[in-house]
């Protein structure tokens, strides 16, 4: 019966499905038009990601994986990964017309209580995570967002409520487990494969499939924050407590600070100024905040909770169309404010020319003081190339959701316009870093060019080792790829 649905697919297409037939996978196919596959596409969370691959295949634990890739990396298709699918830019992936492998079906998550590691596949979301590791009383450093996936997050850095106490995610893995283009299941961490336990903290999908995170646990407290609001009249005192909270972090490593010029015409007609403010350690009113919390707001959604409820509370909107992008700059005021003046003309071009519709604009700053790399060395360090910035630093991100393509494509010509200006004015002051946030990115960045040439050339080496056919080059071409870095 199956074979009969693939010779009604277009030859080439049922060709690269048919392979994983023969071999026997065909329990773990899902094939287009089949309604299996079609909630696996809707389930993607920018509206811009679903590219209807001509099938997907969807192992449920590490053997399959390997057994697919075994198949699939002598076979013609190109290949997409997916585990979560909440990376924004279209190809980050799935693939058009080839096949993706979704490891959606993957979501164990267990607590060793002698060794203290939880153990994570990559197919569960963060706030699954966290309300199953609290059942045994621990938590990890996760997404902010309870709907954001755990192999992309992982491999790409991690930015968490909890960097300032234990630094990127990525370095509180103890363990991983991946799976080679060959088939072959290895353990990389400090003692075995130490080279690719190093790369993969930061280089992302370019040595194997990672198919288990084993990560350092500690106790889990309920955390005191959430989210306040204020009138875009008091964005400069929110940008200078951001100055001062970043140069600060390493007195009070467990609070978390996040400010957010932003803009939504369906429940505001004016700009706000968004932000988050968390004490992991659940001290009410933390002592970090005191100046924030002097400000009056419009909105305050602050208080004790577990990082479950703090996750799953604020999931941002799925199925719109996105555009991303992202730099880094010095810790200094004039960035934020010169970034909240630009959102300020954002918002009146947008009232202006956007098509009726619904939208939404952030433009958000956080912290990456040093102290996130002194965690990153202590733990054996990482390929972000952060430990090369010397100083606190901030990290800025705006985001454009809309609902339609003809939207979108206003949405990019003008954030696109935000982010050279922007640039250019840190340039011109010298207060531009040039580190990239990977999982924060636009397509048309470079965040694996941004982690300096030493981590660059130990990224291939390491790729080349582990990949000697180099399938997750030149075949799963989804995410980054160290191949693709520009000269
Ligand atoms: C609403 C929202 C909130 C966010 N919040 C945060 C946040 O708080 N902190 C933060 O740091 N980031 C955040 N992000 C960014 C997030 O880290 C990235 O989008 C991340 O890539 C999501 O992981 P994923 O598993 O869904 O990746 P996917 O989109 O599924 O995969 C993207 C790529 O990652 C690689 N990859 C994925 N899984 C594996 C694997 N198992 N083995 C090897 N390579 C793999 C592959 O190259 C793949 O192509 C947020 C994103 C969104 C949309």
């Amino acid at each position: 019966m199956l074979f009969g649905v693939l010779l009604l697919m277009d030859t080439d297409e049922a060709l690269q499905c048919d392979q994983l037939f023969a071999a026997g996978l065909q329990d773990l196919v899902l094939l287009r038009g089949s309604a299996a596959y079609v909630d696996r596409e809707s389930s993607y969370w920018a509206a811009n990601n679903p590219l209807h691959p001509s099938c997907i295949v969807q192992p449920r634990n590490t053997e399959d994986v390997s057994r697919v890739i075994k198949v699939l990396a002598k076979a013609n298709s190109l290949i997409a990964l997916r585990s979560g699918g909440h990376t924004q830019w279209t190809g980050s992936n799935d693939i058009h017309n080839g096949i993706t492998i979704d490891l959606g079906r993957m979501t164990t998550v267990t607590y060793n209580p002698q060794s203290k590691l939880a153990s994570i596949q990559p197919g569960p979301r963060w706030g699954d995570v966290y309300e199953e590791l609290l059942e045994y009383g621990v938590c990890v450093p996760g997404g902010r967002d309870g709907n954001v996936g755990i192999g992309g997050f992982l491999t790409g850095g991690g930015n968490s409520y909890y960097a300032g106490l234990y630094g990127w995610a990525t370095d509180n893995v103890a363990n991983f487990e991946v799976v080679l283009a060959d088939g072959s299941v290895i353990d990389a961490n400090p003692k075995s494969h130490s080279d690719l336990f190093r790369a993969l903290k930061g280089g992302s999908g370019n040595f194997g499939i990672v198919t288990r995170f084993d990560m350092y646990t500690f106790p889990a407290h309920d955390v005191w924050g959430g989210i306040r609001a204020a009138v875009r009249g008091k964005g400069d005192e929110l940008a200078q407590a951001m100055v001062d909270f970043t140069n600060n972090n390493k007195k009070n490593p467990e609070d978390a600070y996040i400010i957010n010029y932003t803009f939504n015409p369906s429940s505001s007609s004016d700009a706000l100024v968004a932000h988050v403010v968390v004490d992991t350690h659940g001290v009410v009113n933390a002592p970090a905040f005191e100046q924030i919390l002097k400000i009056p707001v419009i909105m305050d959604d602050v208080k004790t909770r577990t990082m479950a409820n703090m996750a799953n509370s604020y999931l941002l909107p799925s199925d719109e169309q996105q555009v991303w992008f992202t730099l880094t700059f010095r810790n200094d005021v004039r960035v934020i404010k010169k970034a909240g003046l630009l959102h300020d003309e954002l918002v009146e071009e947008l009232k202006r020319e956007m098509p009726a519709g619904n939208y939404t604009t952030q433009c958000l700053f956080q912290p990456v003081p040093t102290l996130f790399t002194e965690h990153s060395i202590q733990r054996g360090g990482n390929v972000l190339g952060l430990d090369n910035v010397k100083e606190n630093a901030l990290m800025w991100l705006i985001t454009g959701s809309s609902e339609t393509a003809e939207q979108q494509k206003i949405m990019r010509e003008k954030l696109t316009t935000f982010y050279t200006t922007l640039d250019a004015y840190a340039k011109s002051l010298g207060l531009n870093i040039a580190w990239q946030y990977l999982n924060y990115v636009d397509q048309t960045q470079d965040p694996l060019k941004s982690y300096g040439q030493q981590n660059v050339d130990f990224i291939c080496k390491v790729s080349k080792k582990y990949d000697p056919s180099q399938v997750f080059q030149s075949k799963v071409v989804s995410g980054w790829k160290i191949s693709n870095v520009g000269t």
